[in-house]
């Protein structure tokens, strides 16, 4: 680590241990962050992390957000990441937007404003080239309609990047990506979702009924909506990824700790050779996911490309946290399943990480579909 990842990731944790940790389980209950929590993180320039200097961001490397991502989730993974969805918006915006775009999507952000990224549908969640969210031009507007589904930070954010069809008929050809801004007239959020795990993540429908955006809001162009967001999900995975590393990490301090300080037939649990075995798988499955993230990232950082080695890391960091996580509980036994450890938690919360940013399914195909791409016969 460089002296800037340090501090950052001093400071990260810092924040963690002393406004998060503390709470979790309040907050959990609640169902979210308090407000000043959430300025807090405002306050720290987090909307702008990645968001170049000039436009006045912090211009974090990949792998320094990861870092940060990483050392936030050995508390709670759903703080930074609350941040990170914010920033997928402007990659999309500093990758394909206009000058007068960037200004004003990182102009948003950095004014303290949250955004989401819109992409899934009732009908469309791996098939995303199925969005059937259509965006009419009218003159010198277009005029969007239609759902999107389980929407990170939907009810918090100022701002959507939206993927719409421009023509249903083109398929994945017609997509393009859209600014929205949430105070628009149609724009609805809906209620909060009930989830399984990663409680403290808010995640909730957005409908847009006959909203009207001026044709300076379309990002790119009407055809490079699909190219758009697969780039900007092959940019995110690693980061998704470093958080599962982190939250692996914390699984991993819950059980060595438990297996030291539980005594069963008269020695700690931790000498005997089962759960060190355990132990010992959670640390390898960690190490090499860690590996994985930071190679993702430095690719990114270099500008070379990455579809392999994002998928593995992201895909490989999740199924490596659900292993932890379980295992975690395991080595607890009937304590881990109880609210007073967080091994419970990170049980329900590990399910989730093999879900987002495209399902470990899809993952595995993009790794496949790489590897014959790159082995031509
Ligand atoms: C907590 C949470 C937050 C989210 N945040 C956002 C967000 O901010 N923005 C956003 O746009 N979306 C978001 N999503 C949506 C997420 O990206 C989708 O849930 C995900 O892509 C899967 O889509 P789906 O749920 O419709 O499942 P489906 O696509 O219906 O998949 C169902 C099952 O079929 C499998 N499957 C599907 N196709 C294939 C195939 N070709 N081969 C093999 N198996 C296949 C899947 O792997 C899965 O196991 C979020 C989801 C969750 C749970």
């Amino acid at each position: 680590m460089d002296q800037q990842q340090q501090e950052l990731v001093t400071m990260v944790r810092n924040f963690m241990n002393r406004e998060i940790k503390p709470h979790i389980r309040e907050f959990e209950e609640a169902g979210g962050y308090p407000d000043h929590l959430v300025q807090m993180g405002k306050d720290m320039g987090l909307t702008v992390m990645q968001v170049p200097e000039r436009y006045g961001g912090l211009e974090l490397s990949t792998t320094t957000t990861a870092m940060m991502l990483e050392e936030g989730a050995k508390v709670e993974s759903t703080y930074i990441s609350m941040f990170n969805i914010t920033n997928m918006g402007a990659k999309i915006v500093m990758f394909a937007g206009s000058e007068a775009q960037k200004e004003y999507y990182a102009g948003i952000l950095a004014d303290g404003g949250m955004s989401s990224f819109c992409l899934t549908e009732p009908g469309a969640g791996s098939d995303a080239a199925s969005v059937r969210t259509t965006a009419v031009r009218k003159g010198d507007k277009y005029i969007i309609n239609g759902n999107k589904m389980f929407i990170t930070n939907a009810s918090i954010a100022d701002v959507f990047l939206v993927v719409a069809s421009t023509d249903l008929s083109k398929g994945y050809k017609g997509l393009a990506t859209f600014i929205v801004e949430r105070n628009r007239p149609g724009v609805a959020v809906g209620k909060k979702e009930d989830k399984l795990g990663m409680r403290l993540s808010i995640t909730a429908e957005v409908a847009f009924q006959d909203v009207e955006i001026p044709v300076e809001n379309l990002v790119g162009t009407e055809e490079t909506g699909f190219v758009n967001a697969m780039k900007v999900l092959e940019l995110s995975r690693p980061l998704v990824a470093a958080s599962s590393v982190g939250s692996s990490q914390q699984a991993i301090d819950l059980a060595v700790k438990y297996s030291q300080e539980r005594v069963q037939f008269g020695q700690p649990i931790c000498k005997f050779e089962a759960i060190q075995m355990m132990l010992a798988d959670m640390q390898m499955r960690t190490s090499a996911a860690r590996a994985l993230v930071y190679n993702a990232c430095a690719l990114i950082d270099a500008g070379l490309p990455c579809s392999k080695e994002a998928a593995m890391a992201k895909c490989y960091a999740a199924d490596a946290y659900q292993k932890n996580a379980t295992d975690a509980v395991q080595i607890m036994g009937g304590y881990g399943v109880m609210k007073e450890y967080m091994a419970e938690k990170l049980y329900r919360d590990s399910k989730i990480t093999q879900i987002v940013e495209g399902t470990n399914q899809i993952q595995r195909m993009v790794i496949a579909k790489q590897m014959i791409r790159e082995n031509k016969i």
